[in-house]
């Protein structure tokens, strides 16, 4: 199945064998060390729910363990390369490299006074290539590994910590098609919810996909309390042929099959995202198939403005009015409705437009 092909043409992740995010690192090297439980319950209290810094959280254990973790484990994956902050919102978008010297990209949200956000990447480039996404136009080049998914929710934590603010939402709508890597993005996710370590309720994390159906359902099965969100875009077969062309695999019937099946694990509303591109997704037909296909979902439909990228002339958004009129219909037809607000478009950190090559390193 397409699905599967392109989940293994996606090379593996070349994980830092010692990173102190891999979990039981630090639990088998205790001994050596000379780790006290409570010891390692203090550390990653700092690191992962209070956004200390790792070489600060080590600072809190006596001097001997300290210096013996700094033997034994890797306390970063990822450097920092670039930080740019909105100048108009309160987005900043980081760029970070890999030990193998990839750039990804990880967007910090502050929403509101106190309330904040991390969105991050799940790969390096994406095999779904859709349309309309700068993130897409570059292909895959490696799935992330756990630690690295990890630690872009560590620095945001860091970062927003030191604003007195507190991480409380991860979105998985950074770079890369989280269940074209489901299995490292379950790795990450366990932890980002384990209360020993970030802590984080399962109603704050939200995957967003656009509907590798074999893998969602896999990843439901084990986490049905985790947010999800599916990229639909159109409901009409042709019109997302046209937008997602390489993604052959479901056919809209089967992919709403595989919904309905989701939804009775989860028992819990799905976010539809529904990008509103100018003649293309927005008319009266695309407005009632849309209508027709969630009619007997659990959802809640997003829509987004369309944020422009290079190499895409042809997409335009929505004109507001239309994009107005289109949610009115969807309301009246008896459906919740919200339209997204994105952050960090004056510094390329919006949906859809993470792409390394805009980090100048
Ligand atoms: N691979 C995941 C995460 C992608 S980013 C997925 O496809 O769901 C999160 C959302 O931003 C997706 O719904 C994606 O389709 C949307 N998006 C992509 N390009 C965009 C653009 N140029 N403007 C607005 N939204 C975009």
């Amino acid at each position: 199945m397409h699905a599967r092909l392109v989940t293994d043409a996606a090379p593996r992740p070349t994980p830092e064998p010692f990173s102190i995010h891999r979990p039981g690192m630090l639990e088998a090297a205790r001994a050596e060390i000379g780790l006290q439980p409570h010891a390692l319950r203090t550390l990653r209290n700092a690191m992962y729910k209070h956004g200390v810094p790792p070489r600060d959280a080590l600072a809190l254990l006596p001097p001997r363990a300290a210096t013996s973790i700094l033997e034994h484990v890797a306390l970063h994956t990822l450097d920092e390369v670039q930080r740019r902050n909105s100048s108009s919102d309160g987005a900043t978008k980081l760029g970070l490299r890999t030990r193998t010297g990839l750039i990804l990209e990880t967007v910090v949200l502050r929403i509101r006074s106190g309330r904040s956000a991390v969105c991050v990447s799940a790969q390096v480039g994406c095999a779904a290539r859709c349309e309309f996404c700068a993130t897409g136009q570059m292909a895959i080049v490696r799935n992330l590994a756990a630690e690295e998914i990890v630690e872009q929710v560590a620095v945001a934590g860091q970062i927003l910590r030191a604003e007195g603010r507190r991480l409380r939402n991860v979105v998985f709508m950074g770079m890369g098609e989280p269940m074209h890597n489901r299995a490292a993005v379950e790795e990450a996710v366990a932890l980002l919810i384990d209360p020993a370590w970030f802590a984080l309720s399962p109603q704050h994390v939200l995957i967003s996909t656009v509907g590798i159906v074999d893998e969602l359902r896999r990843f439901v099965a084990r986490f049905p309390h985790i947010n999800l969100a599916l990229s639909l875009h159109a409901a009409r077969p042709e019109v997302r042929a046209r937008l997602m062309p390489h993604l052959r695999q479901p056919s809209l019937h089967d992919l709403r099959v595989a919904l309905r099946e989701i939804q009775e694990v989860r028992r819990r509303p799905m976010m539809i995202e529904y990008l509103l591109l100018d003649g293309i997704n927005d008319s009266d037909d695309d407005r009632d198939a849309l209508i027709e296909y969630c009619r007997d979902l659990d959802v809640h439909l997003n829509l987004i403005p369309y944020n422009p990228i290079a190499n895409a002339p042809w997409l335009r958004p929505s004109p507001a009015a239309r994009g107005e009129a289109f949610a009115a219909a969807l309301k009246a037809a008896g459906f919740t409705v919200t339209t997204r607000f994105s952050l960090g478009t004056d510094i390329a950190a919006a949906c859809g437009q993470l792409v390394p090559s805009s980090v100048g390193v």
